[in-house]
């Protein structure tokens, strides 16, 4: 029997050899169009960002070694140029030689996989713009990010842009990524996607989505200029098209083999082509989806090799069948990973099939064992018998068990009731007690038997319309992190207290952080009488998804110098500590630390995790007045410090050149929002400025409000942060003497003599205490006890700790409270 195998990577090279193993005497040849066979090509992105360092470990078979292993023809820079299928030939064409000869075959494999989708774009035929399907993309690609390209723009967001995007970061490139749509990866729903573009975004992608590049623009010895559908300009010294796939069927169309309604090649269930000795594998053929029965085109990995096998089955007479594609697929985003496996609410709506969901956020094993992270997960089931029909997850450890015990679960045709059942591996190191897997079953049974019904984030506008009531059960210090609008306050522990309040004739829609307190506060509302339903995944859902935007990129620290010098600093004997401080607020993660680095030796490095995002800032602050080294820091949900515990002395080293001598610092404590004291603080401020120092001004309590804009800004607020910030002062042009204030008219004389004598106002000695380097630091335990956001802020202030203002305060000997 004599076997011709089309294309020699995913299904080619896993046809070929199970062939052999199948059929010693057959013979069997495999063409190849490239130059390489069996390689990596999800590996690729890796190599371009350095990550496999290897060339050579991406080649997961050598023509050599397979041609011995296997006994097989294996002809590389060869390409199929036609099928003659009645008579069983095939014509090809050796691309180094050009030479055109024939070949026969008993049965012919097509595994020619996809090519890279390119629109008719103006502009994109250009020498900058790479796709990344095999080893000469990839090294055209580290050939132009080693002609120091700064600048990258990737046009499309599917797990190929995303993952080059990344990489690209991680070879210190600025880099766009432009998706139309509008949001990455479309195998997530948007809200499970959110948690990806948050992701992206604080590692420093700048993310268009909701938007197409036009045109391409080329002027000679300058970067091209991507023109976007918006009017939006972006420049790039190197432009990634990443938008997507399109099944290779050419040859296909050319031997009269038939195309499936998605327009790959059609096949049946042994992976059997229109034509009987035709079989054909991977990504340019059709498969039918194992959730929702329709034909489509799945190209991933998986799918590929075990059609490979099957179609080598058959053809040694094995009888076997593919039983069609779930689409499981994992993709990492930076330090988070996204999975998803069977259909997802999109393609449920299309096809009109009805759907429920339900959105956990579990630890990915039990809370008290340190390293534990959120696994946002989301489940998908039939409302009728409670068939799962696909999941979601993405986080920072534990996506990947989770989906694929998932995968397997809707592989077996189980429900929503069987997950309660499951019984998963524990021990506090790897899960809990309760699986999210079992959690998400819990919850989806609780809703669909009426227990506890949910409606899911998208769902709330709708039911507010009709007249539901929103009902917000977190605690109040959470409520300052911000809150659904509309909703009213009734923190969990005070809900019995306050049923007489509550309306019987309205919907009641609760929910907490993550949905467990929501679910609490239901159920007593539903035993007393209330027609309540619970939003499933809680705030932390409807955070990610309707507050995405408010999400950007996170400063750096320069890693490679700090690396290089702590190579030397921190010889192998010492240790690593880690401390866990996820969860504390300020001061609590820098309390931990100080604790750690008094436990530490010399030169040991304390590793740090606090989910408190102030943290960034204090503890650089910290490790700075306490003469000890910031070796490595990240910013991301959890923000991750390595402190290099530094031996006596070390603040007169070398490294500490740059540190300002003490009398160089000033420090001001702003603690009041008279405007008088106000004006003293900037005037001191700029003075000590001009006289060459460093000046730090910590606002703290009242002191804020000289920093609040002047204008109104639309945030979320609880009623009573409305009322504090309808009463408290809003900027400088609304603060009021001291003394002698007469209802206003001793402020203005003030001004009016300020202006007089040519005093700057106060919003401009503001400004120029920023512009000549000043800091204007306030006090982030301050701003949430008032009710004050971020936004509402002047630019240029920094958050901080108390860390902040003691480092500071450390380095100078002017120090004065206002
Ligand atoms: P391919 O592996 O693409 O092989 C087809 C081969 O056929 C090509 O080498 C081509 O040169 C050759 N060929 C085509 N026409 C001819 C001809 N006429 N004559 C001779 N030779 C021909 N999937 C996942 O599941 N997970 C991942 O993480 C993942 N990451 C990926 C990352 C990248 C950068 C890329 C490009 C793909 C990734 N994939 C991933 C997809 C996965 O690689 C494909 O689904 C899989 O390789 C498909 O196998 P295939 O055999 O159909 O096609």
């Amino acid at each position: 029997m004599k076997i011709i195998i089309i294309g020699g990577v995913a299904g080619g090279a896993s046809a070929a050899a199970r062939l052999r193993r199948l059929d010693e005497t057959a013979e069997i040849t495999m063409y190849e169009r490239g130059e390489y066979i069996s390689f990596a090509n999800c590996g690729l992105p890796y190599h371009i960002g350095g990550v496999i360092t290897d060339k050579a470990s991406l080649l997961v078979q050598t023509v050599e070694n397979m041609t011995a292993r296997f006994n097989m023809g294996i002809k590389t820079m060869h390409e199929v140029i036609d099928i003659d299928a009645p008579a069983r030939t095939i014509d090809v064409k050796n691309l180094v030689t050009g030479e055109i000869f024939k070949d026969n075959y008993d049965f012919l494999i097509l595994s020619p996989g996809a090519s890279p989708v390119k629109p008719p774009i103006p502009g994109l035929d250009g020498p900058d713009v790479f796709t990344l399907r095999n080893i000469p993309d990839m090294e055209k690609i580290i050939a132009s990010v080693n002609n120091k390209a700064k600048t990258a723009v990737v046009i499309g967001g599917g797990f190929i842009g995303v993952e080059t995007a990344e990489n690209l970061i991680e070879k210190g490139l600025e880099v766009t990524l432009v998706e139309m749509q509008d949001q990455v990866l479309k195998f997530l729903d948007p809200d499970i996607a959110a948690f990806a573009h948050i992701e992206m975004k604080s590692r420093g992608i700048n993310l268009i989505l909701s938007d197409r590049v036009s045109e391409i623009k080329r002027q000679s010895g300058r970067k091209s200029s991507l023109i976007l559908g918006s009017g939006r300009e972006i420049e790039a010294d190197m432009i990634i098209l990443a938008i997507g796939v399109i099944p290779e069927t050419g040859l296909a169309k050319k031997a009269g083999l038939k195309i499936g309604p998605s327009g790959a090649i059609q096949v049946d269930s042994a992976m059997r082509t229109s034509d009987e000795f035709i079989y054909a594998v991977g990504d340019a053929c059709e498969t039918v989806n194992f959730v929702t029965g329709e034909k489509t085109k799945i190209p991933l990995a998986g799918p590929a090799n075990r059609q490979a096998r099957i179609a080598a089955n058959n053809i040694c007479g094995l009888k076997s069948e593919y039983k069609n594609t779930q689409g499981t697929s994992i993709v990492k985003v930076f330090d988070m990973a996204c999975a998803s496996t069977g259909a997802n609410s999109e393609l449920l709506t299309k096809l009109k099939i009805p759907f429920k969901t339900v959105t956990i956020h579990s630890g990915s094993h039990a809370g008290y064992y340190p390293g534990a992270y959120i696994i946002h997960l989301k489940l998908i089931f039939a409302p009728a018998d409670g068939k799962i029909l696909g999941a979601q997850a993405a986080g920072y450890d534990g996506v990947d068990k989770r989906i694929d015990v998932l995968a397997a679960a809707i592989r077996h045709g189980a429900a929503i009731y069987d997950l309660e059942d499951y019984e998963l591996s524990y021990a506090p190191p790897y899960g809990s007690a309760k699986d999210p897997v079992n959690v998400a079953g819990f919850v989806a049974v609780n809703a669909n038997s009426g227990f506890a019904p949910v409606i899911d984030i998208f769902e709330l506008d709708s039911y507010l319309k009709k007249g539901a009531l929103l009902l917000d059960v977190r605690n109040d210090a959470e409520i300052t992190g911000g809150k659904i609008a509309d909703a009213i306050h009734i923190p969990l522990h005070s809900l019995r207290k306050s049923l007489a309040e509550l309306p019987k004739d309205k919907i009641i829609v609760t929910y907490c952080k993550v949905g467990l307190r929501g679910y609490i506060a239901q159920r007593i509302l539903m035993q007393n009488g209330f027609n309540a339903v619970n939003l499933t995944g809680g705030y932390e859902s409807y955070n990610a998804f309707f507050n995405q935007n408010k999400y950007g990129a996170v400063p750096k620290l320069n890693k490679s110098a700090d690396d290089t010098q702590t190579k030397t600093d921190n010889p192998s004997s010492a240790s690593v500590i880690k401390v866990n401080a996820c969860g504390l607020q300020c001061p609590g993660p820098l309390l931990k630390l100080k604790e750690a680095l008094n436990h530490a030796a010399d030169n040991d490095i304390i590793e740090i995790e606090s989910s408190d995002q102030s943290f960034y800032n204090d503890v650089q602050a910290f490790a700075g007045s306490t003469g000890n080294k910031i070796i490595g820091i990240e910013k991301g949900k959890v923000i991750k410090a390595k402190i290099l515990k530094c031996p006596a002395g070390y603040l007169n080293s070398a490294s500490t050149q740059n540190l300002p001598s003490k009398s160089d610092q000033a420090t001001l404590v702003v603690f009041s929002d008279d405007f008088d004291k106000a004006m003293a603080t900037c005037i001191i401020a700029n003075g000590a400025l001009a006289m060459g120092k460093k000046v730090s001004l910590f606002f703290t309590f009242w002191g804020i409000n000289i920093l609040r804009k002047t204008h109104p800004v639309r945030t979320e607020k609880t009623f009573i942060e409305k009322m504090f910030g309808i009463m408290m002062p809003r900027g400088v042009s609304s603060l009021t003497l001291s003394k002698m204030n007469m209802l206003g008219m001793g402020t203005q004389m003030i001004k009016g003599l300020m202006k007089k004598y040519n005093v700057e106002p106060l919003d401009k000695l503001l400004k120029s205490i920023v512009d000549n380097g000043g800091k204007l630091v306030v006090c982030k335990m301050s701003m949430e006890l008032m009710g004050i956001k971020k936004e509402e802020l002047i630019d240029g202030v920094i958050e901080g700790g108390v860390a902040s203002y003691l480092s500071d305060a450390e380095k100078g000997n002017i120090n004065l409270f206002i």
